[in-house]
This record gives C-alpha cells, sequence and structure tokens, in this order.
C-alpha cells in the first residue's frame, strides 16, 4: 500500500481562460481521497501551493501569456514537489497542464537525488513540446515537456533545472493534435511517441508494455501525467481543449490496470480539469475512477497464471 501526498494547484493562467483553478476542489468533491483510501492506501491532503512572489521576467515572444506568473507558480510547485519525502507518491491535483513544468523540475531532480533514472508517461491529446519562441498561442500549458527537457529558450527565464528530464525517457500516448514545431522537436529529441492512429492500429497494452520493461530494466522513478483531454471527450467533457477521437474508457482503464500491475508508478498529475465546462462531475468522477484503478481498484481478483 502506498503514503499518498495530495498538493492542490489552483492554476488556470497556462489556458487563457478561467476554469481550470477549480480542479483541486472538484477532485475532493467527487471522492478522490476516500475511493484511495478504501483501497487501503493512506492519504494525506497537504492542502493547496501557492505561486512565489512574481517577478519581472521578459521574453521577446509578444504573444506569451502571463508569463512571470507562470515562472512564479513554476518555481514554488517545483520546490513543494521535491519537499515530499521519498517513499511517498506525490499526486498533484491541477490545475491546468502549464503546472507540470515545476511538478518535473521538482521530480526528476528527487529521482536524482535518490539516484534513480526519471522516466516520464505523457498521457495527452497534445504532446505540450512549444518553446518560448515557437508558441503562437502563447497559452503556457503547451510548452511544460520542452521546458523539463532542458530546450534552451527557457534558460534564464523559467527557475533553472538542476536535472533536465532525458526525452528518450518519455513516453507519450494518446496524442492528436501536434503543431508543425513540435513535430520537428520530438523527431529531434528523441520522445517515443504513440499517437492515436498507432493505438487505432496496435492497441495499447504492447506500446506501453515495452516503455514499463524499460523503466524497471533501468530502476527508474515512474512519473505519469494525464492530461484530461487524452480521453475522447464523449467521456470527458470538462476539459478546454477537446480533441474528437481521444482514448476510450477501456482503453485508459487498461493503461491504469497495466500501470497498477507494474508496481513502478511513483507519483502522479491529474492536469486540465475544468469543472465549469463539466457535466455533472462526470469528468471529474471519470478522473477518480482511472486513479482508482492505477491504484489498485479491479473488478475481479485474477488469480496468477502459471505457465510452468
Ligand atoms: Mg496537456
Ligand atoms: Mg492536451
Amino acid at each position: 500500500m502506498a503514503n499518498c501526498s495530495f498538493l492542490g494547484i489552483p492554476l488556470h493562467l497556462g489556458t487563457g481562460r478561467f476554469g481550470c483553478e477549480m480542479g483541486p476542489s472538484a477532485f475532493r468533491a467527487a471522492g478522490l481521497g476516500d475511493a484511495l483510501s478504501e483501497l487501503g492506501h493512506t492519504v494525506a491532503d497537504l492542502g493547496l501551493i501557492e505561486p512565489d512572489p512574481v517577478k519581472p521576467v521578459k521574453h521577446a515572444n509578444p504573444v506569451l501569456k502571463a508569463l512571470p506568473e507562470i515562472v512564479a507558480w513554476t518555481s514554488a510547485i517545483a520546490r513543494r514537489v521535491l519537499a515530499i519525502p521519498q517513499g511517498t507518491m506525490p499526486i498533484l491535483l491541477g490545475g491546468d497542464h502549464s503546472m507540470t513544468a515545476g511538478v518535473l523540475a521538482g521530480l526528476s531532480q528527487r529521482a536524482a537525488e535518490a539516484g534513480r533514472p526519471f522516466f516520464l508517461l505523457w498521457l495527452d491529446a497534445h504532446s505540450d513540446c512549444h518553446t518560448l519562441v515557437s508558441s503562437t498561442s502563447g497559452n503556457l500549458h503547451g510548452a511544460p515537456v520542452a521546458y523539463a527537457t532542458g530546450e534552451a529558450s527557457f534558460t534564464g527565464i523559467y527557475p533553472p533545472l538542476s536535472t533536465p528530464v532525458d526525452p528518450r525517457n518519455i513516453c507519450m500516448m494518446g496524442i492528436r493534435s501536434v503543431d508543425p514545431s513540435e513535430k520537428q522537436f520530438i523527431a529531434e529529441s528523441g520522445i517515443t511517441v504513440h499517437d492515436m492512429r498507432s493505438i487505432d492500429e496496435n492497441g495499447v497494452a504492447a506500446p506501453l508494455d515495452a516503455f514499463l520493461q524499460r523503466v524497471k530494466a533501468a530502476g527508474g522513478d515512474l512519473h505519469v501525467s494525464l492530461d484530461v483531454d487524452f480521453l475522447d471527450p464523449g467521456i470527458a467533457p470538462g476539459v478546454g481543449t477537446t480533441v474528437p477521437g481521444g482514448a476510450t474508457f477501456r482503453e485508459a482503464h487498461l493503461i491504469m490496470e497495466m500501470l497498477h500491475d507494474s508496481g513502478l508508478v511513483t507519483s502522479l498529475d491529474l492536469a486540465e480539469l475544468n469543472p465549469f465546462l463539466d457535466d455533472r462531475g462526470r469528468t471529474a468522477l471519470l478522473l477518480v475512477d482511472l486513479v482508482a484503478s492505477l491504484m489498485g481498484r479491479r473488478v475481479l481478483d485474477r488469480p496468477t497464471r502459471s505457465y510452468a
């Protein structure tokens, strides 16, 4: 059983609209704590993170929105996450995906301090690989992956990274909306991407299993970042960036069940839930069920098969 620590991140500034700042409250209202307690886990709710004081920060790209504020959030989030003791499982309740810049900065350093390599499973319709230069929307929820890997445009603007995430240790699933500059970043960096076409053709089990084998062989920490828009909008309407053709109910649960069986997941963030756009808590409740699957809930206990 795990010792879980909830940290709420009431952040919406990476999206250019209000709503995601209500996410932590919606996860609590949907019963996330009770769901994990019923599975036998210990849950400590550490409350909400607050941003650091905002300092003036400028970048030549004029479209970037709330850059000084996002920088202030990133440093605060990284510090809080890093302070969570080893052996405790941080579960970050977002908040838009710009929060994951700080989450990855803190967690990659935490893994390095324990002497373990750091791996990232990214479940999202988007790759969030924009740099400060390439962003055309200016919404910084599209940039956390590029920052966390140490991309140069963030240097001197975002907080310095003590341990950049190795792009070869990143596996993305569910991707179906990628801008040309992000495509180039993915190709050059060596990130593994299983887009929806690949999932249609091959399913989720084989590619996920291959990634988990790598994490296991390396003895790594594994962080899972789940963007609500990974899921098909038909089952998860509570997000501002819906893209048709997302993961189904069963594909999502199978991923969570396989992650639980692997025993490899050391941290989790839940990003982009917008309760204002949700349908009577339906998306929040689905997310709670998915986290419960990740943490061991199953319909039937399956006997371990012997191949001897
Ligand atoms: Mg995202
Ligand atoms: Mg997304």
